[in-house]
């Protein structure tokens, strides 16, 4: 078997001269194996299997490397990781596993390849690719791996009701590599996710968001979401999500799916390679504030008042649980689902240039987010609506990106300072300075002053005189 690139190849060599020096046979496994059979050459992380110690061999390996690198050993684990010409290597010492129903992490005692291939998740992470001299470059493929790889299946190699139920993240993974490989989780396989969904529950959040995220930003994220829903993963994760499903009919008056609309956004603003992850949690919680705000009124029909408002409320507490960055993304997310609909109530002549230039002032560089947000919530399949809607967000645009090229708006700061105006009326310090700055910043956006220091510091005297203040 042809190793792959010349960087690739020297690695191989070397851990294999190592391991004949220690005397532990050595195996390339994971996700290289796999993704090399499958043509996509991806090489974030080597995982190299030694029939022994890890770190045994990782010590060994580090001597034929120049300079000398760093080797991070993660000693409850005995398992190893350098770096070479910045391709990480793990090292893992060859395990036989046992669990306890209580956690998910095992027993573990040194063990076999084949022990080793039998704790695997899947048939297509199972595969193992000899370094040893007698059979160099040989795939070992004990339970028909490359097979489920042509075939684009996911398979345990042991029992899946045993396998799932022992380490649960495996549920995830499995939704997570169906997405990325976009593969098809074997059938009894999935009626055993379905069965042991519950024992997701041992498992830490951070280990489910790390792989919801890998969904997330996947290529196409709402083949894993479906699956989440349809596993019953999601209700124990996000049930917010899980309660935008159904359509309900009234005096033959229809809403839409929810859920699947969702699902679609998403997808939308996914079209975008390596995009921010970020913008696609947005769109994934764009509408939750619907399910509490659904309302049926007889003359209009469905109504979802002011589910953006309600949305955005309930994203502190979702990032809370699911354990998400607090700061910056958690804002961004909360301001993209308060906003979301804004640039549609904003469309049509009628609307000031105040309100354009509050929008610009209020999103500052999110606009551009905010709009990719608007056009994937277009999801109508109806092609002439499509093209309307569509239409007015761009004609918008256009009306916003002439007024940000008049008045710069969108990175404002004010042309008057705090110090400007203690210099000017001779202060210390008050609740008036921040009076006169929003009075200034007020005036700006409704158009009354142009953005420059000139006729805000005028602004500024007329303003602090009306709160009796005296220049000095
Ligand atoms: P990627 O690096 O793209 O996430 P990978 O398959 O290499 O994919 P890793 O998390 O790096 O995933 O794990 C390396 C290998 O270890 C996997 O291919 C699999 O054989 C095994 N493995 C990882 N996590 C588990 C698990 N929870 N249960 C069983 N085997 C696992
Ligand atoms: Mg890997």
């Amino acid at each position: 078997m042809n190793l792959s690139s010349a960087l690739h190849k020297k690695i191989f060599r070397i851990v294999s001269l190592s391991s004949q020096k220690i005397k532990q046979d050595s195996y390339v496994v994971g996700g290289y194996v796999r993704d090399f059979l499958i043509g996509k050459m991806k090489s974030e992380d080597l995982d190299i299997l030694t029939i022994g110690e890890g770190i045994k061999l990782a010590k060994e390996v580090s001597k034929y490397i120049y300079p000398y690198p760093k080797i991070k050993i993660f000693k409850r684990f005995g398992t190893a990781m350098l770096k070479y010409d910045n391709q990480k290597i793990e090292f893992v010492g060859s395990r036989k596993e046992s669990y306890h129903l209580s956690s998910r992490k095992p027993f573990i005692e040194l063990g076999s390849l084949q022990d080793d291939q039998n704790r695997r998740d899947f048939t297509i992470n199972a595969l193992a690719i000899s370094l040893n001299p007698d059979n160099y470059g040989e795939l070992i493929d004990p339970f028909g791996g490359l097979s489920d790889l042509k075939k684009k299946i996911l398979r345990t190699p042991l029992d899946s009701d045993i396998t799932y139920s022992d380490d649960p993240l495996r549920m995830m993974r499995a939704i997570r590599f169906a997405t990325q490989l976009q593969f098809t989780i074997e059938e009894y396989s999935f009626k055993s996710i379905q069965k042991n969904k519950n024992r997701i529950n041992i498992v830490s959040i951070e280990r489910i968001i790390e792989e919801f995220n890998k969904i997330l930003l996947s290529k196409k994220p709402s083949i894993g979401l479906f699956l989440l829903y349809k596993s019953g993963l999601l209700s124990i994760i996000l049930p917010e999500l899980t309660l935008l499903k159904g359509i309900e009919e009234k005096n033959g008056c229809k809403h839409k799916d929810n859920f699947y609309h969702t699902l679609q956004v998403v997808d939308n603003v996914s079209k975008e390679k390596d995009g921010f992850l970020w913008l696609r949690w947005a769109a994934l919680l764009h509408d939750i504030g619907k399910s509490s705000t659904k309302k049926f009124l007889p003359k209009i029909g469905w109504s979802f008042h002011s589910h953006e408002f309600v949305g955005s409320k309930m994203v502190p507490n979702i990032f809370q649980r699911l354990k998400l960055p607090k700061g910056d993304p958690m804002k961004y997310v909360k301001k993209m689902i308060q906003y979301s609909y804004k640039p549609i109530a904003l469309i049509g002549n009628r609307t000031s240039d105040t309100a354009i230039r509050r929008l610009l002032f209020d999103l500052g560089k999110d606009l551009e987010d905010l709009i990719k947000l608007c056009l994937a919530d277009i999801t109508t399949n109806n092609i002439e609506k499509r093209k309307q809607y569509k239409k007015n967000i761009y004609l918008l645009m256009e009306r916003v990106k002439k007024l940000e090229e008049r008045d710069r708006i969108q990175n404002w700061k004010s042309p008057i300072s705090g110090n400007d105006i203690m210099k000017a009326f001779r202060i210390n310090p008050c609740k008036k300075i921040g009076v006169i700055k929003n009075f200034i910043k007020d005036s700006i956006l409704e158009g009354k002053i142009s953005n420059e220091f000139h006729s805000a510091y005028l602004l500024m005297l007329k303003k602090g005189e009306e709160l009796g203040l005296k220049k000095k």
